[in-house]
């Protein structure tokens, strides 16, 4: 089987968050399940290698595209065009604004990809037998293919719902869109053009990350105005929780860390605590609980709700370490935070990914207060490092921890969840971690079962496999489905 995946990230190459390491392994996990993959993502101007360009492998009329290969050996065609993607930063400009011409950078990338996909402009003359694409950049791949004969079946992944690729209604227009496509049944969304929508409304299936953001999604609460769209299409939607990538993010070879450690060795755990203080400036006290959160700072993230927090934490001998980007206003209430108490929280504005990994090694909790969550995947990694998540209960995060109740044994617990978007609520659920984190036998236990947990991509993997087989042999028998969708219409 031949299947794209049409991304505008995809890890290492191109990462801002959790859809850059999504696609990466997941293409990596379908090639070791025997599937032919091709990702196909813009050239940015952060994957030029240093020793020069990746090679050329097919003029387009407006550009080139380039073959590049992961460190995990999956091929990547990227669809250069330096005036649309030869600048720095993927989405925004250093400022932290939205490009202006985002809409006809992924327009024409998602117009280019369709051709090369379904064969209609040949590259190396692959066809894919199945197109996935993720995110609202990719969106208007399912758009074009289906209004064109005979092409291959499509899957819409959402990421994250809030990001919903809103434009003028002009823009449909300028990118050439059939003016059949700008309706309610179709991609227009409230008198603009959404590049989400139109994946929604004409791929073959519907996936997102989990099954309980998959359900959360058709509501009004979550469903940013698309929930009657999904539940429309409530048939052709499920929820694959997304894996993680399990030789990245392993505690007993993890290169960025000060001391491997797995679940028998924790006394390494203890090293990377002292060593992520003395680095952060904080005390190098073994025995304060330290607790780390690495996310956009954002209100999705509940960034306020930890500041919020953050006093009583460190009231009741807790260290704190804030390592994240975003909106403004929520960067400088964390720094003003460490500001007031450098010896008891750390702030680190930025992404760093070795930072990331040393924060998931060192923390004994790690915090993940989110309004909603997809997804999330620093949960999966921190209970692989031994650091019991203390989330909200939402979407993936409620799907992933399995919650101590302090009415109940410890059983197979992972973590803590608490249910209100508030600083109360968080404050709860964290009396309860620092009062386990105290019983020390409990406490170890409570480690390990997250670390004996297999998050893997493997089942995941599995899941979307079927999924491709499902929508490729519906599509065969049902003729063309999309197409006839559209003579329907
Ligand atoms: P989202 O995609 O909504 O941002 P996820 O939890 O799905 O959230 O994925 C976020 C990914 O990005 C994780 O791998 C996380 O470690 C990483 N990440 C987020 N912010 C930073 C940062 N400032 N530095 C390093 N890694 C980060």
């Amino acid at each position: 089987m031949k299947v794209a995946l049409v991304a505008a990230e995809c890890a290492p190459f191109a990462k801002t968050g959790g859809l850059g390491d999504v696609v990466g392994a997941l293409a990596a996990a379908l090639v070791r399940a025997g599937v032919d993959v091709r990702v196909i993502l813009p050239c940015y101007r952060a994957i030029a290698r240093p020793d020069g360009d990746w090679p050329v492998i097919a003029a387009l009329t407006d550009g080139v595209v380039r073959e590049a290969t992961l460190p995990s050996g999956v091929t990547v065609w990227l669809l250069d065009r330096p005036d649309l993607f030869d600048r720095p930063g993927f989405y925004q400009d250093a400022e932290g604004h939205d490009f202006a011409d985002n809409a006809i950078r992924f327009g024409w990338f998602g117009k280019r990809a369709a051709e090369i996909v379904s064969g209609g402009h040949s590259v190396q003359g692959w066809k894919a037998d199945v197109v996935h694409a993720h995110d609202w950049h990719a969106g208007l791949v399912p758009l074009w293919l289906g209004f064109k004969t005979g092409s291959p079946p499509t899957v819409q992944t959402i990421h994250n719902l809030a990001f919903q690729g809103c434009f003028p209604s002009d823009t449909v227009a300028s990118l050439g869109l059939p003016p059949a496509s700008y309706q309610a049944d179709g991609a227009e969304f409230y008198g603009r053009l959404s590049f989400l929508k139109a994946g929604l409304y004409y791929s073959d299936a519907i996936t997102t990350v989990s099954e309980g953001y998959a359900e959360e999604i058709t509501t009004t609460e979550f469903g940013f105005g698309m929930e009657g769209l999904l539940q429309a299409r409530r048939e052709d939607l499920s929820g694959i929780r997304n894996g993680i990538d399990t030789q990245e993010w392993n505690p007993a070879t993890d290169r960025w860390i000060a001391q491997a450690y797995d679940r028998d060795h924790l006394n390494g755990k203890a090293v990377n605590k002292r060593v992520l203080q003395e680095a952060l400036g904080l005390c190098a006290d073994a025995a304060a609980p330290l607790c780390g959160m690495v996310s956009r700072m954002t209100w999705q993230k509940g960034t306020d709700i930890v500041i919020e927090t953050a006093e009583r934490l460190i009231g009741a001998g807790a260290q704190l370490v804030l390592l994240g980007n975003g909106e403004r206003p929520l960067e400088q209430a964390a720094v003003a935070l460490a500001a007031r108490h450098p010896a008891a929280v750390a702030v680190r504005i930025g992404f760093d990914e070795r930072l990331a990994h040393k924060i998931e090694a060192g923390a004994d909790i790690f915090l993940m207060p989110s309004r909603f969550e997809p997804c999330g995947l620093n949960q999966m990694y921190s209970q692989r490092y031994g650091t019991p998540p203390v989330a909200r209960a939402t979407g993936g995060l409620r799907d992933t921890i399995a919650a101590y109740d302090d009415t109940a044994s410890l059983g197979s617990a992972t973590g803590f969840l608490f249910y209100e978007d508030h600083a109360e609520s968080l404050w709860g659920a964290l009396e309860g971690a620092l009062a386990l984190y105290r019983r020390k036998e409990s406490w170890v236990r409570l480690q390990r079962n997250g670390m004996d947990r297999d998050f893997g991509w493997h089942e995941s993997a599995s899941r979307y496999l079927a999924l491709y087989r499902r929508v490729a042999a519906r599509k065969k028998e049902s003729g063309h489905l999309a197409e006839h969708a559209v003579r329907q219409r």
